[in-house]
């Protein structure tokens, strides 16, 4: 029957969906896109038919442009979810125009975090043939464009190698048809299970995209010790190192290239930093969307906008969880007094009051228990009025574990050993690895990890605070989007360490070996003490005398309580005794008056 089908319709499909024009009509012909769960069906001949009407709307105006179908629907017998996707490549300069011709005919411009950026937009609509509605997807790709350039070429060249090789094809519905079966309905999340298939098929067919190999820039949003140690491992693969930061004698100061001083939300020093890159990292997560979505039009910023956006807020970031079927804390967001009084009794006393935006080693956040009065929680807090505000109950966990996974362009996840944490006061003091866990546990770990990263389609790391609770669940405390403080004992003590896997994720390079090389590593954090001064550390060399101790100081020009200014791994034959050593040699160091 495929087959009948199919050689009706070579003629058709063989060359580009060139036509002769048609009289318009005044309404617009496209009509509203639905965003519907998935549906998975046989191929239908008609997404053919629809490519080709469109094409010819295009081409009443604009008959010079090639409209080209693409993707499943343009491979016959290929089964799917019927979803007609059709591109054009474009001089950069004309895509605004295009854009807006489009609109002309009724598509539209998605919008939000997923949305694509103008200099490669995405539009969407829905056109009437044969008594149903097709969806449609409208790819307009700037030529020559240094991010998208590629794309086009590559899309023809996977729709080519599906029509022409039946076993890539069937190879490819069965993926797709494991997908749904596994459950999976949301369209975007059956887009990004799609992406390792995918990219593994464009490595046999020859168009996957080339490693950005060294000497090339990275940029780096954030200077602070992660940016650093990023900087330090990306340094020792010959890469140059550009990064903002408010402060032009930040910790990664000593290890760039350059140093463009602005703020997190500078969007003009952020353009002329990443005029310097070759592609874009972040350090931390709290910099302004808007900022970094302004960059995503021109570089690669890895990891991802949809990442970053759904990482910098601890709402979002509940959702994405519990959309992924994995495991928070009982939640409401709660915006006055009265929604809190709700939330303590749907969720329960104690809980944790937490900003939605901006906290980090324990900042703005407040504990809520019994007796304790709401309104002066809520002033503690100190936001502005009216603002959604994280009511999460506390936990009595058994342990804080965390778990660090790293992925590639190709989308293969690669995680490392989970860390059992210790906090103070919401600040992390201790990390160690192996964490003591069951092997059970350790995979349920690991699999969840791999589970958020897939579904964020995640270039770079991700690490998962977790609560291991007393019956075995585990629970998301938060995702970072980047490397990890409770990741620092990778450094010496894996094969790879986080560092060095982020730059190869960010850069298109094979990912290494996470396993650990010893029985144990540990890292215990130096935290300032005392007034706040020019910062000179001391009891370094006490600390070094100790075996397989490592210092790491941050070179912060300024120490005051509780700041992190470094810290110390140590190796051991087992967790404990790497423990041991570490809070040994950390204890020795302190800082001058
Ligand atoms: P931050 O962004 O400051 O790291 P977290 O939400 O991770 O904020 O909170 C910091 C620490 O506070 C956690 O590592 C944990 O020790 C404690 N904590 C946070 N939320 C809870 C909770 N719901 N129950 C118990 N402890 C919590
Ligand atoms: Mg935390």
């Amino acid at each position: 029957m495929a087959g009948a089908v199919y050689s009706l319709l070579v003629p058709l499909l063989s060359g580009h969906l060139h036509s002769q024009p048609v009289s318009g009509t005044s309404q617009p012909p496209i009509g509203p896109y639905e965003t519907l769960p998935a549906p998975y069906e046989e191929w239908d001949p008609r997404t053919v038919e629809v490519a080709k009407r469109v094409a010819e709307m295009v081409n009443e105006r604009r008959p010079d442009i090639v409209v080209d179908h693409i993707g499943s629907s343009a491979v016959p017998g290929l089964a799917g979810k019927n979803v007609v996707d059709l591109a054009v490549e474009i001089d950069p300069t004309e895509v605004p125009a295009f854009a807006e011709l489009l609109t002309e005919l009724g598509f539209h411009t998605t919008t939000g975090a997923r949305a694509f950026p103008p200099t490669r937009p995405l539009l969407v609509g829905s056109l009437e043939h044969d008594g149903r509605p097709f969806r449609i997807h409208f790819h307009v790709h700037p030529r020559g464009h240094r991010v998208f350039g590629r794309e086009h070429a590559r899309d023809l060249a996977f729709r080519d190698a599906l029509r022409s090789d039946a076993g890539l094809r069937d190879d490819y519905e069965r993926r797709k048809r494991a997908i749904v079966n596994a459950g999976v309905k949301d369209s975007m999340r059956y887009s990004m299970a799609k992406t390792e298939w995918i990219r593994a098929a464009l490595e046999h067919i020859g168009v996957a995209d080339p490693p950005i190999l060294p000497p090339a820039t990275i940029g780096i949003l954030g200077g602070g010790q992660l940016g650093r140690m990023l900087g330090l491992a990306a340094r020792a693969l010959g890469y140059r190192i550009v990064a903002l930061d408010p402060d032009p004698a930040c910790p990664a100061a000593a290890i760039a290239d350059e140093v463009v001083v602005g703020r997190y939300d500078d969007v003009d020093a952020a353009l002329r930093m990443a005029d310097k890159a070759d592609v874009l990292t972040y350090e931390l997560e709290h910099v302004a969307l808007g900022m970094v979505q302004r960059l995503d039009w021109d570089w690669p910023v890895r990891p991802n906008v949809i990442t970053l956006a759904a990482t910098q807020d601890r709402l979002e970031e509940r959702r994405f969880v519990a959309s992924e079927g994995v495991g928070v804390a009982p939640w409401r967001d709660v915006r006055d007094v009265e929604e809190l009084r709700g939330a303590t009794r749907e969720v329960g006393l104690p809980l944790r009051l937490k900003a939605a935006h901006g906290g980090y080693d324990g900042r703005s956040q407040v504990r809520v228990a019994d007796g304790v009065d709401l309104l002066t929680a809520f002033e503690r807090l100190g936001r502005p009025a009216g603002e959604a505000i994280l009511a999460e109950r506390e936990l009595d966990f058994e342990a804080e574990l965390s778990i660090i996974c790293a992925r590639g362009i190709d989308g293969r996840p690669v995680t490392f050993p989970v860390a059992r944490n210790r906090h103070d006061n919401g600040i992390l003091v201790e990390s160690v690895t192996p964490a003591g866990v069951s092997a059970e546990v350790e995979e349920r770990a690991r699999e969840l990890v791999v589970t958020l990263a897939e579904g964020l389609d995640l270039v770079g790391t991700l690490t998962a605070e977790l609560f291991l609770m007393p019956d075995g669940e585990l629970l998301v405390n938060e995702l970072a989007p980047r490397v990890h403080n409770s990741g620092h004992w990778s450094i010496e003590g894996c094969v790879t360490s986080q560092f060095e896997q982020h730059i190869r994720a960010i850069t298109n390079l094979p990912l290494g070996d996470p396993s650990l090389r010893v029985g144990g590593a540990a890292t215990v954090n130096l935290l300032g003490t005392g007034e706040e001064r020019a910062s000179r550390p001391r009891g370094v060399e006490g600390a070094l005398a100790a075996p397989d101790v490592h210092v790491h100081l941050y070179d912060k020009r300024r120490v005051f309580e509780r700041r992190k200014m470094g810290h110390v791994t140590a190796l051991g034959a087992t967790p404990d005794e790497a423990l041991e050593r570490a809070r040994a040699a950390a204890v020795l160091i302190g800082w001058e008056d």
